[in-house]
């Protein structure tokens, strides 16, 4: 059943998990908001800030090295993580959202005028959306969206085909949604956007956490994902970019570290990454993401994605017994092309009471519009879904203890049983 990854081995690592929640064992199930974090990564920043905390990059004292290498090191576990092709494609942010936004500052300014096309998809994250809008506002672009197709929560391919045909710029899309779960074939839809001409950014905040990412394969010039949702602390993101792209783009923000010289009139950049990273950078965060990859590493992405499908699997069939219960995104129990993600709807519960209930009965879920407005609210036509989401120390009991917290609303809130 569990495909290999003892879960119960794994849930001793992450202190969270032995907690209670309204004097109930805590059910976590909201990792694709963000994820709980191992004892290892806590111990990994205590000991930085324990040991040998010190500004990088310019100390000339050991422990001053030390950070400098626990920081800089951390960036080989990134690309080797997603298999690109050096350190110098791995440029650290606060998130994905910061990622997204210094390619669209960053190349967008320089790249976009007026007139100019940029293709992203119905269901992009806001952080996927807001900063195209903003580059299309300042520069006079178009954005337009590729359509879903109906049923299967993917991305219409005619529709991308017919809009990559008016040749956009840009081609910005998800590699996995934090709404429907879809996965979508970044591969196929990457060589897409490169033979009509686009620069193409994946959004991957839902996949490099959950499956093995290799940007090698999916031969992207940008790559985003955040820290964050894969164990690491907050605060800390990565953005992969393609170096020659990365060598002409201007820098985001300036500041120390970033340039090689100043002069009273103008500067000279840095090299790559450091370009990017201006000030002192998040230096625990760097250090606690290299050891959240050690992590995920000796899981085994492999292994963590067999078991994220098992626990998807058994949610939808669980689901499906649910009378009145609506899941959104892809058809059945495809679980091929969905990450651990299910949003569902309740008939006559309000998914915010869904998700109070929930909580009461110590489960932790999400509901709203999970910073997808245009898709939950004009493509699934709902005001708000509630979400499941699930990660490497779920199990089948958490399941179960959702599952059953179904029963609690129907009784809390006076449903009649749909037959
Ligand atoms: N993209 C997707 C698909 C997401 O699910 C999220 C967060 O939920 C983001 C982008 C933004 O991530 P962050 O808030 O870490 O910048």
């Amino acid at each position: 059943m569990q495909q290999g990854l003892d879960t119960k081995v794994i849930r001793k690592d992450f202190p969270i998990l032995s907690t209670l929640s309204h004097g109930k064992p805590l059910v976590y199930l909201d990792s694709a908001s963000t994820s709980q974090k191992p004892i290892q990564v806590i111990e990994a920043i205590s000991a930085y800030y324990k040991g040998y905390n010190a500004n990088i990059h310019r100390g000339l004292y050991e422990i001053s090295v030390r950070a400098t290498e626990a920081y800089t090191g951390s960036k080989d576990l990134v690309a080797r993580f997603v298999n690109a092709a050096s350190y110098r494609n791995i440029i650290y942010t606060r998130n994905t959202t910061e990622s997204i936004n210094l390619v669209a500052r960053s190349w967008g300014e320089k790249n976009i005028g007026k007139g100019d096309r940029i293709l992203i998809t119905e269901m992009e994250h806001h952080s996927n959306i807001v900063p195209w809008q903003l580059l299309a506002q300042r520069n006079g672009a178009i954005l337009d969206f590729v359509r879903l197709s109906r049923g299967s929560g993917g991305i219409d391919m005619d529709d991308l085909k017919a809009k990559l045909a008016e040749g956009p710029k840009m081609l910005a899309f998800t590699h996995a949604s934090n709404v429907l779960g879809s996965i979508t074939d970044a591969k196929k839809i990457t060589e897409l956007g490169h033979k009509a001409g686009a620069v193409v950014l994946v959004d991957g905040a839902q996949a490099a956490p959950h499956f093995a990412v290799d940007i090698g394969e999916i031969n992207p010039d940008f790559y985003a994902f955040s820290g964050h949702k894969m164990l690491a602390p907050a605060g800390i993101g990565v953005l992969y970019g393609r170096e020659e792209l990365l060598e002409e783009m201007p820098p985001f923000l300036g500041g120390g570290d970033m340039i090689r010289s100043v002069d009273f009139k103008e500067s000279t950049w840095n090299e790559l990454p450091w370009k990017f990273e201006a000030g002192t950078p998040n230096i625990e965060g760097g250090i606690g993401l290299g050891r959240a990859i050690e992590y995920l590493n000796s899981a085994g992405m492999k292994m963590i994605r067999a078991h994220e499908v098992a626990l998807t699997a058994y949610a939808l069939e669980r689901l499906s017994s649910e009378a009145g219960v609506t899941v959104y995104g892809p058809d059945g129990q495809d679980t091929e092309h969905r990450g651990g993600v299910i949003s569902f709807n309740i008939k006559g519960a309000h998914p915010h009471d869904v998700a109070t209930i929930f909580d009461s009965e110590g489960v932790a879920i999400r509901a709203g519009h999970h910073c997808a407005m245009p898709l939950v609210n004009k493509v699934l036509n709902e005001p708000s879904v509630a979400r499941m989401s699930f990660y490497l120390y779920n199990n089948m009991e958490d399941v179960d203890r959702a599952v059953g917290a179904i029963a609690k609303v129907r009784k809390v809130l006076r449903l009649q049983k749909p037959r």
